[in-house]
């Protein structure tokens, strides 16, 4: 059960990744921003994303990610302050399975975590 954890805070993906270490989640890995994250995707059966990054924002990512057959089923949850009704739609109809609103609890994630890949 691999996650990739992408974001451009390293503050902020060492929240995450500590936050799914806490909830039993060991095989983490991690990239700054959604180009970093195709490269990284080898193997990976979650996908974790923030919206706003340099390079790739994760809106971007997703839509790569759900083009290509050999992603295009993989869970995906977008981690975002963008709590705005328009972005939560527009990051649903570009494919995410679920999203959460930073800032989070450790029981909030774990809690979307399993719902995802149960
Ligand atoms: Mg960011």
């Amino acid at each position: 059960m691999r996650i990739l954890v992408v974001d451009d805070s390293t503050t902020m993906r060492r929240i995450i990744s500590n936050s799914l270490r806490a909830v039993g989640y060991e095989d983490i890995v991690e990239a700054g921003d959604g180009q970093q994250a195709l490269q990284t995707l080898d193997g990976v059966n979650l996908l974790l994303t923030d919206w706003n990054m340099p390079n790739m924002d994760g809106l971007t990512l997703v839509k790569t990610v759900r083009s290509s057959a050999a992603t295009a089923q993989l869970p995906i949850i977008m981690i975002t302050s963008e709590g705005a009704r328009d972005e939560v739609m527009e990051a649903l109809a570009a494919g995410v399975n679920d999203y959460i609103v930073k800032p989070f609890t450790k029981e909030t994630l774990g809690e979307k975590v399993k719902a995802i890949i149960r």
